[in-house]
């Protein structure tokens, strides 16, 4: 089959070639990849020579079951459906804590064999089924909105609360999504690209702040607004400090973004305030299992979040292009598209 391997080289590029079919393991099935978006997460791991030559990235997949190992249901072929791509055991601590990422099995397109080429194999138990009249590649959006859901989940917000989304990139943009299905009513978006802010008012952002031209600092201010909760989705070096300062009695500060950088954070306003700092990092089983659901009920529009679909040829040029994406929000590869020659 055709896929997309990591070349391994220090300034990370990815090249399309051949590569032997995957072959299920016990327990496994192989999906035949109908869509499979490209992540930040991609671009940054491929950018940073984080993973290794051969490597096939890709874990926000939808396709269908083409074959099983002996001991899975030979009835799931031919089934549509969304993958996750977390494995877990649900037996270990982490597990068992609704951490399912930090379990030592292995996750698809991250330390498993992922969905920018044609096939991948993966655990039946993975599998969410999709029903017939829903277009396939919109479950290919489950992952990110699954990881939004999370984010919220830990905000603890309430309907009729103010809440503030800190950067307008596809989590960021997922994150508000998220916000409306829990019944938020403002929800104010903090962003730079004009694009991506013209995006968060049309998922539903009820402000859009230009934070070149206002901090949420003195949007803030100007509003009278104090905030529920923050979610941290920009990773720019200001956001926590930003996001404490707006945060009101009680409110939680999410940290959503991978920002390698340390900030200093007032202590004793978490402690008189009753604020608290989290972080939250992909998803449990039941919040992707969530996220396919809003998506197959058309409750969550995450599909109008596509920019851009490319066959698995076009697909190193499109991380690169996701390198500085200015207004380009979400990308899609199609494997199945035109096979040309490589
Ligand atoms: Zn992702
Ligand atoms: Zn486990």
């Amino acid at each position: 089959m055709k896929a997309v391997v990591c070349t391994g080289t220090a300034d990370g590029g990815t090249s399309v070639v051949d590569v032997p079919d995957p072959v299920p393991a016990a327990g496994e099935v192989v999906v035949e990849v109908e869509a499979c978006g490209l992540c930040g997460s991609d671009v940054h791991a491929v950018e940073h020579g984080q993973v290794g030559e051969g490597q096939i990235l890709g874990h926000e997949l939808s396709g269908r079951v083409v074959e099983v190992a002996r001991d899975v249901d030979a009835g799931l072929v031919g089934t549509a459906v969304a993958v996750n791509p977390i494995g877990g055991c649900g037996r270990c601590a982490a597990c068992v804590r609704g951490l399912p990422f930090r379990c030592s099995t292995p996750n698809v397109g991250i330390t498993r064999p992922g969905a920018f080429a044609q096939y991948v194999a993966a655990p039946a138990a993975q599998l969410v089924p999709v029903p017939g009249d829903v277009p396939l590649e919109w479950v290919a959006d489950a992952e990110p909105l699954a990881v939004a859901l999370a984010a919220v989940d830990l905000a603890r917000v309430r309907p009729g609360d103010a809440v503030l989304v800190y950067g307008v990139g596809p989590i960021g943009l997922n994150v508000i999504v998220a916000l409306q299905l829990a019944g938020v009513e403002r929800i104010v978006a903090a962003g730079r690209s004009p694009g991506r802010r013209a995006a968060a008012a049309a998922v539903g952002a009820t402000d859009v702040i230009d934070t070149r031209e206002v901090s949420v600092r003195e949007h803030a201010r100007a509003e009278g607004l104090s905030y529920a909760a923050v979610l941290e989705c920009s990773a720019a070096p200001s956001a926590v400090p930003d996001a404490m300062a707006v945060l009101g009695p009680g409110g939680v500060c999410v940290v959503v973004a991978l920002a390698p950088h340390e900030v200093p954070v007032a202590l004793f306003p978490l402690l008189s305030e009753g604020q608290a700092l989290v972080g939250s990092c992909a998803f449990d089983t039941h919040h992707y299992r969530a996220a396919v659901d809003h998506i197959v009920t058309g409750r969550a529009g995450t599909h109008t979040l596509v920019s851009e679909e490319v066959d698995l040829v076009s697909t190193p040029d499109a991380l690169q292009r996701l390198r500085t994406p200015g207004e380009l929000v979400r990308i899609l590869t199609r494997p199945q598209w035109a096979a040309v020659p490589v």
